[in-house]
């Protein structure tokens, strides 16, 4: 087959400065911790260091702590219309310097340039600018005379979209009135280092933001602070399960944003070639590092054959390489541990009996790397349609029946999001009333806006971020 090949077009990464190490970002400063020990970040597409990052201990929270409590002290004192202000300069000095970030954000996470620079950069500056606009207008939208601001909020972020979930936690809470002390994850701590400058260049007060890297020991650090008033966690199903263990006994707010196994239904009506596109994007944005990824296609049976034909067809055109070339649609796996899981369940699928399909593109020699993938014949009970693999693999379920389509779009512990393809409206209607889950897009996939929002049910999570919501999980009820 003749293929369009293209010249490469790689974005310059000149634009970044990287230190070779950093401290911890308390008291409005960086500053050396207490722990001497550091963990060093890479690219996962050559796997070269970029830098190394302080591994925050129990005594280097305590200290982002006693900072927050003083920033605190400030920042409760300061109207809204102020807090406003703050983050509104935020807002446009991420949007002035998002070139720098975007190529941050591929070069330590290993995401396609295009996705970070047209989708991970303008969402991460539309949040701030959203939240911005609510800071002084808390009074007007609920009767918010009864509700207040937690006071130190602990924030905890995965890698798959490091930016744009510390825009998703620190806008609210700033602008509700709160203080942060956020840890990222420990493959992709840059982009957190990088707003923290922004935080001093804006003048934010010390204490309102502070960041403390390092690993899982650091994030249950945080979570068992005593003087931490919420933790705010996006990240496994796990890992939340024990943060929610962990602060049961304590008068503390929660909200969990866990990890999903969604539905992508499309039902025979569908226009197929549009259906295609979404499955596509559905599962393959981000690698499949998408906690709403549409990782089961739910595909009415008969129309396997065709759909899985185009949808094969439509695969083979992806192109998979090097994340800061602009034409690259898939780029690296975030680590060596995440390749290493999709790996062993995709290899377990193949050994339960479900059909695979790898398209035939190469793969660089250094980095990590999967090849999109498809499952067919696969049944319900097998792990790769029960488990998130987090990678860029889909397994296609039939249905013959709408109501099959919803039981079998169900049939997980998870709750995070849908989707549905049909031309009929009534339909959409009637199965977005029976599915579970938390967001449910009609005709498309993945899409997002600060005003709308987001989180599951069941073992997805429960607690909103985005729009009014987002605001409320900030705020409780005065006691
Ligand atoms: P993870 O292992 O749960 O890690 C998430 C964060 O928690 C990381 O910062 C991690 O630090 C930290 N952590 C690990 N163990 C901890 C502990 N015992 N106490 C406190 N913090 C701890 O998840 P992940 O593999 O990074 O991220 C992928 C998961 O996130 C997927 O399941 C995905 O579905 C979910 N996700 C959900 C949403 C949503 O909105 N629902 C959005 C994005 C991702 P280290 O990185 O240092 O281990
Ligand atoms: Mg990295």
């Amino acid at each position: 087959m003749n293929k369009w090949e293209y010249a490469e077009s790689i974005e310059s990464s000149s634009i970044v400065n990287i230190d070779k190490k950093y401290g911890i970002f308390i008291d409005g400063n960086f500053q050396s911790a207490n722990s001497k020990k550091f963990i060093k970040t890479i690219s996962p597409s050559t796997e070269e260091v970029l830098s190394s990052v302080t591994l925050g201990n129990e005594i280097d929270i305590n200290s982002a702590v006693e900072s927050a409590k003083e920033g605190l002290k400030i920042w409760s004192k300061i109207s809204g219309t102020e807090r406003a202000k703050y983050l509104f300069k935020l807002a446009r000095l991420i949007q002035e310097r998002s070139r720098e970030f975007a190529v941050l954000e591929t070069l330590d996470g290993g995401k396609p340039i295009k996705e970070s620079r047209d989708f991970d950069l303008p969402q991460v500056a539309a949040n701030f600018f959203y939240f911005a606009g609510w800071a002084d207008k808390l009074d007007l939208s609920w009767n918010a005379k009864g509700l207040k601001p937690y006071g130190i909020i602990g924030q905890i972020i995965p890698w798959n979209f490091p930016l744009l979930m510390l825009s998703w936690k620190v806008a609210p809470a700033l602008a509700t009135g709160n203080v942060v002390i956020l840890k990222p994850a420990e493959s992709t701590p840059l982009t957190a280092i990088l707003f923290a400058e922004l935080c001093q260049e804006v003048g934010l007060p010390p204490g309102v933001f502070n960041l403390v890297t390092g690993d899982g020991t650091t994030g249950a650090a945080l979570v068992k602070h005593p003087d931490i008033s919420k933790i705010a966690f996006t990240g496994s199903t796990g890992v939340g399960k024990y943060i929610q263990k962990e602060t049961a006994d304590r008068d503390i707010g929660l909200t969990l944003e866990l990890g999903g196994k969604a539905a992508n239904i499309v039902f025979n009506d569908a226009a197929i070639d549009q259906a295609v596109e979404g499955v596509v994007n559905g599962i393959f944005f981000n690698q499949g590092h998408v906690c709403c990824a549409g990782s089961r296609l739910v595909l009415q049976e008969d129309i396997h054959d065709e759909f899985v034909t185009k949808l094969e067809k439509r695969m083979q055109s992806l192109r998979v390489g090097n994340p800061l070339d602009k034409n690259t649609d898939i780029g690296a796996i975030n680590s060596k541990e995440q390749l290493d899981k999709i790996t062993n369940l995709v290899n377990e699928g193949v050994k339960e009996g479900g059909s695979i399909f790898q398209t035939d593109c190469e793969l660089p020699q250094n980095g990590f790397w999967f090849k999109p993938t498809l499952f067919t014949n696969a049944q319900p009970s097998y792990r790769i349609s029960r488990e998130e693999i987090f990678g860029p693999v889909l397994t296609t379920l039939t249905f013959r029946t709408p109501e099959e389509a919803i039981e079998i779009s169900n049939n997980t512990e998870y709750g995070l999001s849908a989707g549905i393809w049909t031309e009929k409206g009534s339909k959409i209607l009637w199965a977005a009333d029976r599915l579970q889950a938390g967001v449910i897009w009609a005709n498309t996939f993945n899409k997002f806006d600060p005003s709308s929002p987001f989180g599951g049910y069941k073992e997805s999570g429960f607690g909103r971020e985005g729009g009014r919501h987002g605001l409320l999980s900030y705020l409780k009820v005065q006691s």
